[in-house]
């Protein structure tokens, strides 16, 4: 544990997980390089540049059924090295130059490390550190991909006496503070003691934010992340330590630290702002988008070595076994706006 969080605690009593996780995920990303092969995790766009390929075409096929409103804005919460948004105009400036010409490039990043690798990626992107500084006079065309899940998670466990707040201390998990038994769907509330319910109160007001955003200035949104329908009883809050999964309270800091999002919570929070679609799974949506037929492509033109990485890239984002069924894709667009390509019809 960091010291920031131990001196905290030291200072204020037992932290509550979502702060905990808040002042964690601010120094890990702030201090660490997380992404590749030789940090903590490897992300999909970090996979193949297959998936930011179609992830853009997905964005630049609905733009064009919208009507191709000029300009619009481009964002992208936690973009990491950029990967993503890299890849998407790639392939989109190739495909539909209109598409990347109207585009206003907005970065949603906190950390200022990240912050700086990004804007040398991209110099005419506007940087903010929240949704709320975005501007609100045209379309917004939103992406996020494996951001919701390090946003801070509240977490509940039952115990003997009730629900309570599950809160971190020097040595331990505090349960003293009891919670708000409304926050806890009835199905579940006579669950046994120990079990755990998970809420990320900071992705449903962030998803209900870019709903809103979307309904009021048109346009479209596609998050991926890795999660399940809720509700669920289970701790998924993970710390991943160089590739390893690491305690989570040990390593409060300084390690990749995130949680399963509750995708049924996601689209919940969506909904009363705009037309839902999914979840589905990401297997399903990248084969839907024509992973086969672009992996093909680039095969044809490459060496015998680098056949075989396309092919186990494509395997690896598209298995049920490995990132095809765990990662989920939720989509959402404006009233009025078409239903995008790979989703079956709306969820509404
Ligand atoms: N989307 C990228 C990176 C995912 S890592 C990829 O797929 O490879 C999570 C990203 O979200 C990082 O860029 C991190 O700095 C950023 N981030 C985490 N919490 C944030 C918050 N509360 N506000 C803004 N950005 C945040």
């Amino acid at each position: 544990m960091i010291k920031e969080i131990a001196e905290t605690i030291e200072r204020d009593g037992p932290l509550p997980l979502a702060r905990a996780m808040a002042l964690a995920a601010n120094h890990y990303y702030a201090t660490r390089e997380p992404f590749g092969t030789t940090g903590d995790f490897v992300t999909s766009p970090e996979i193949s540049q297959i998936f930011g390929e179609l992830v853009g075409l997905f964005f630049a096929d609905l733009w064009a059924r919208a009507g191709s409103p000029s300009p619009f804005l481009l964002v992208e919460a936690g973009p990491g090295r950029g990967t993503l948004m890299a890849d998407m105009l790639r392939a989109c400036r190739h495909a539909l130059p209109a598409f990347a010409e109207a585009a206003q490039l907005h970065l949603i990043e906190q950390s200022p490390r990240l912050r700086a690798i990004q804007q040398r990626a991209f110099p005419s992107a506007i940087f903010h550190e929240r949704l709320d500084t975005l501007p609100t006079d045209a379309p917004l065309l939103f992406v996020a991909n494996e951001f919701l899940d390090a946003l801070p998670l509240t977490q509940f466990e039952r115990t003997d006496l009730g629900w309570a707040l599950r809160a971190v201390t020097a040595d331990g998990w505090d349960l003293s503070t009891p919670a708000n038994i409304q926050l806890v769907p009835e199905e579940i509330r006579d669950a046994v003691p120990g079990s755990v319910y998970e809420r990320n109160f900071a992705a449903e007001t962030l998803v209900a934010g870019v709903a809103r955003r979307i309904a009021a200035q048109g346009g479209a949104a596609l998050i991926i992340d890795y999660g399940y329908s809720g509700p669920a009883l289970g701790d998924t809050l993970q710390s991943i330590h160089h590739g390893q999964f690491a305690d989570v309270l040990q390593t409060l800091g300084e390690a990749d630290i995130s949680a399963h999002v509750d995708f049924t919570a996601m689209a919940r929070a969506a909904r009363p702002h705009a037309t839902v679609y999914g979840p589905i799974d990401q297997g399903v949506l990248l084969l839907a988008l024509g992973i086969r037929a672009r992996a093909d492509r680039l095969r044809a033109a490459a060496s015998i070595e680098t056949r075989a990485e396309i092919e186990a890239a494509v395997a690896r984002l598209t298995s049920p076994g490995s990132m095809g069924r765990l990662f989920q894709a939720l989509a959402f667009t404006a009233p009025g706006w078409p239903q995008p390509s790979g989703f079956p019809t709306s969820t509404r």
